[in-house]
């Protein structure tokens, strides 16, 4: 399960009770540089709210995370003069969360910076890319719908 906002790294810095270099805060969002940066000016940009993941986020609360992340990601590309920056997020122990309230990562990117995220490409077999498809579709269509 992880910690609840009891014992969370995160709500302790969005309650002034650890330490952090805030970068970005209003009423529903904070944002601060990580600690153990991918790469120099690498920022976390974290709901207010203590949400496990991102299915766990109430919906209402994306619009300020992307205005969050916009201007923090805005503020990197100048500051840095980045030629690029990924954001992502990790939800799941097996998918690299290590700090379960949920965040965005924002991390510069430079040419030659030898970042690598390691990948194994995959190829669907036969008519399975179509199939993941009909599947996917059905089930996106009773999300929608149920
Ligand atoms: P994740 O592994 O996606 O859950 O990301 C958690 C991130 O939080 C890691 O990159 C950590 O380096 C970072 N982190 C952990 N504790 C702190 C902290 N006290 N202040 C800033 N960043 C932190
Ligand atoms: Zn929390």
């Amino acid at each position: 399960m992880g910690p609840s906002r009891d014992t969370c790294i995160f709500c302790d810095i969005i309650n002034k009770k650890a330490p952090a270099e805030i970068i970005f805060e209003n009423e529903d969002v904070i944002s601060v540089l990580d600690v153990h940066p991918i790469h120099y000016g690498h920022a976390l940009v974290i709901p207010k709210h203590h949400s496990r993941d991102f299915l766990d986020l109430p919906e209402q609360l994306f619009p300020p995370m992307m205005h969050a992340a916009r201007i923090v990601a805005r503020a990197l590309v100048e500051e840095y003069q980045l030629e690029g920056y990924n954001i992502f997020s990790n939800n799941g122990e097996v998918a690299g969360q290590t700090v379960f309230h949920f965040h965005l990562h924002i991390t510069p990117r430079h040419a030659d910076d030898n970042i690598r995220f390691v990948l194994n490409l995959k190829r669907y077999a036969g008519n399975d890319l179509g199939e993941a498809g009909l599947r996917l579709r059905q089930r996106v269509h009773h999300l929608l719908h149920r």
